[in-house]
């Protein structure tokens, strides 16, 4: 089958790849059917991320059962499924604590399309068939009436959910300060509104602070000075100036939570978080735990996450479009 490769910065071609099969008694084989790029999958088509290549292209998808081995019982041939990007077996004391993106059924870190960071062969979702361990506790039948292009996002869209859910309904004050960069601030500006916030938002990129005002959002260019304190603030700037503005503009007793991928140490004001008594929260998001919460939500029609994926293209342009895409981006079968 053909499966899509990054072979260098800005060049996604298609290989030819052997098809995967059923390899156990709880395995399913599905066709993505809706594969976005990732936030993390943009940076390293611009050569700005140090990724080893070439590697296969896709993690974040929707996808269609195509068979399943005789021990999967909640998914059928033909559903439309979510599937988590993280492999998880539902099972370890991990996963059943919800932090199913720490299994340790499997390598610590295992994930489809992502190369070295994701552990093992795992393929990439621009293909015609993946395999999926675990069927029962991996997939997620999609919600009738959901559109895979505009939830295809598994990865940024859980990552934007959990910035901002886990923590406005213990709030009267529901006021919200996304520092932003890359679509996962735009879904904690979709998720945050959709559960009633004010959000502020400060970026100064053309195409997103558009979307985070027709999402709601008040936007500030960065840059403007102090923008307030908030109870519940986001950076997922990536950058260490971004993280400071969150930082210094959440409440005492606030929640602060950073998505960025850092690499190397990044010094932290300790000293003000200490006499703040701020929560900072940073790691990696656990997508099949969010899941559920994030389907509910986009299944009961308050939260609409397409606005962030408008940029589609047809499944046999993809080599081009990935090649060339600068921002979020799905394709479609
Ligand atoms: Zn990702
Ligand atoms: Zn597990």
């Amino acid at each position: 089958m053909e499966q899509l490769v990054l072979s260098a910065p800005g060049r996604a071609e298609w290989t030819e790849v052997p098809a995967p099969g059923l390899a156990g008694g709880a395995d399913a084989l599905v066709r993505p059917i809706a594969v976005a790029t990732c936030d993390l999958d943009t940076a390293i088509n611009a050569g700005a991320f140090p990724l080893p290549l070439p590697y296969a292209l896709g993690h974040e998808f929707v996808a269609e059962v195509v068979e399943v081995s005789a021990g999967v019982t909640s998914v059928r041939t033909g559903d439309r499924v979510a599937v988590p990007f993280q492999i998880n077996c539902g099972d370890c004391a991990f996963c059943r604590r919800g932090l199913t993106q720490s299994c340790t059924t499997v390598p610590r870190g295992s994930a489809y399309g992502l190369g070295v960071i994701g552990l093992g062969d795992w393929g990439g979702a621009v293909a015609d068939l993946i395999r999926v361990p675990y069927a029962d506790a991996m997939l997620l039948p999609l919600p009738s009436g959901v559109d895979p292009a505009a939830v295809a996002s598994l990865d940024n869209l859980p990552d934007g959910w959990r910035t901002v859910a886990p923590y406005l309904d213990d709030l009267d004050d529901k006021r919200v300060l996304v520092v932003g960069g890359i679509s996962i601030g735009l879904y904690a500006v979709a998720v945050a509104r959709a559960l009633g916030a004010d959000v502020t938002y400060v970026d100064g990129h053309p195409r997103r602070t558009e979307d985070a005002a027709i999402l709601g959002a008040s936007v500030v260019a960065p840059g403007a000075g102090k923008v307030g304190r908030f109870p519940v603030t986001v950076s997922t700037s990536g950058t260490r100036e971004g993280l400071l503005l969150a930082l210094d503009s959440t409440e005492p007793g606030g929640v602060c939570t950073d998505t960025g991928v850092f690499i190397g140490d990044v010094a932290l004001p300790l000293g003000q978080l200490y006499t703040t008594g701020i929560r900072f929260v940073t790691g990696r998001v656990a997508a099949r735990h969010e899941l559920p919460s994030v389907l509910d939500l986009v299944a009961s029609g308050r939260l609409d996450p397409g606005v962030v994926t408008a940029t589609t293209a047809a499944w046999s342009d993809a080599p081009a479009a990935w090649s060339t895409h600068r921002d979020k981006l799905v394709l479609i079968r």
